[in-house]
C-alpha cells in the first residue's frame, strides 16, 4: 500500500473513501463469520471505511457481522445499509431500519437505501426516509437499481432532492450506465456505488483481461477495480471475506491506469453506444 484512498464527496459535502466493502453472503454460515469479521476488519485497517451491507443479506445475518466488525470503531466507518422493498412504505422503512440499527449495534446508518423499487409509492419510501433523518436514525438517504427515468421522477417528487446516492450494477463487463445514467448522476454531485465490480467473481476468469494485468503486474481483481476508480464519482465496493484478498483489492486504489491502458480496456470491454436497459442482479 502506497497512498491514501481517493475521496468522494456526496451533494452535503460528506466525503467518504472511493473504495468500499461489500457484504452479500456474508452471515450465512457461522463457521466462516470470524473470517467475515476479520475481512471486513482488515478493510477498514486499510481504510476501506465504507461497508455496504442490506437487511436483504442473510436475512440481516450480513448485517450481524458489519455489528461485530464495527464494534469498538464505529466512528471509522461510513455504514450503508438497504431496506427491503416489501418493507418500503413509510412505517415500514422506520421499522426495518430501526431493526437494522439494532444488529448493526449503532444508532445511525450514514446512508440508507430502498434496494429496489417495488410496490409501495415512492412519495412514502421518502416520507419514512424523511422521518428517520429527522430522528436522526440515518443521515442520508439514497435508491439502488434506479434507472434514469426512475431517477428523474424520483427526484421530481417533493423531497426526492434529497437523494444521496443509487448503487447499481457497474463493472467492466456491464457498463450501460455510462451512456445516460452515469451522466445525469454526475450533473447532480451523486456518487455511483458501483455493485458486482468483479461480476461476483466471473470477470477474473476472463483471459483478455487476465492478459492485461499479467502484462502491468497486476491481478485480474486490481485492474478490474482500477478501472472503476478511474471514473469520477465512482464507489466500488467489493466483497471478499478473505482478508488477503481485501488486501489485493485494496491495492488497486494505488493504480493509475494510463489513457493508452483505459483505450486498450475500451477496446476489450467497449463503451456503450447507445441506450440501454439498465442491468441488476
Ligand atoms: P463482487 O463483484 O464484489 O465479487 C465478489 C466475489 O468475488 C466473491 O465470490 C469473492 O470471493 C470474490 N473475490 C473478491 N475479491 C477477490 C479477489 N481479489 N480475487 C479473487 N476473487 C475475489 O460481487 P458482489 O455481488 O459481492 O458485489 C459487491 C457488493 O455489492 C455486495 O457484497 C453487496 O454489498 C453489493 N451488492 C448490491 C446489490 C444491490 O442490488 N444493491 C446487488 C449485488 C451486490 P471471496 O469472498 O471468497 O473472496
Amino acid at each position: 500500500m502506497t497512498g491514501s484512498i481517493q475521496q468522494i464527496g456526496f451533494a452535503d459535502g460528506a466525503n467518504v473513501p472511493a473504495l468500499g466493502l461489500g457484504t452479500w453472503h456474508m452471515g450465512e454460515d457461522s463457521a466462516r463469520a470470524r473470517d467475515e469479521i476479520a475481512a471486513l476488519r482488515t478493510g477498514i485497517d486499510l481504510g476501506m471505511t465504507l461497508i455496504d451491507t442490506a437487511e436483504m443479506y442473510a436475512s440481516g445475518g450480513a448485517e450481524d457481522i458489519t455489528g461485530a466488525a464495527i464494534e469498538g470503531r464505529r466512528d471509522e466507518v461510513f455504514l450503508v445499509s438497504k431496506v427491503l422493498p416489501y418493507n418500503a412504505s413509510r412505517e415500514g422503512t422506520v421499522a426495518a431500519c430501526e431493526a437494522s440499527l439494532k444488529r448493526l449495534g449503532t444508532d445511525r446508518i450514514d446512508l440508507y437505501l430502498l434496494h429496489w423499487p417495488g410496490r409501495h409509492a415512492l412519495e412514502e419510501t421518502i416520507a419514512g426516509f424523511e422521518d428517520l433523518l429527522a430522528a436522526g436514525k440515518i443521515l442520508r438517504w439514497g435508491v439502488s437499481n434506479f434507472d434514469t427515468d426512475l431517477m428523474d421522477s424520483l427526484t421530481g417528487l417533493p423531497g426526492g432532492e434529497n437523494c444521496a446516492a443509487n448503487q447499481v450494477l457497474y463493472n467492466l463487463g456491464t457498463r450501460g450506465i455510462e451512456y445516460d445514467l452515469k451522466p445525469w448522476m454526475d450533473a447532480r454531485s451523486m456518487p455511483v456505488m458501483a455493485y458486482c465490480p468483479l461480476d461476483e467473481g466471473r470477470l477474473l476468469k476472463n483471459p483478455d483481461l487476465a492478459g492485461m494485468a499479467g502484462r502491468l503486474g497486476v491481478t485480474p481483481a486490481q485492474l478490474a477495480i482500477a478501472f472503476l476508480l478511474s471514473r469520477e464519482g465512482v464507489i466500488p465496493i467489493p466483497k471478499s471475506s478473505n482478508p488477503e484478498r481485501v488486501r489485493e483489492n485494496r491495492a488497486a486504489a494505488d493504480i493509475k491506469l494510463t489513457g493508452a491502458q483505459l483505450a486498450e480496456l475500451d477496446r476489450m470491454f467497449p463503451p456503450p453506444r447507445s441506450a440501454q436497459p439498465l442491468q441488476m442482479v
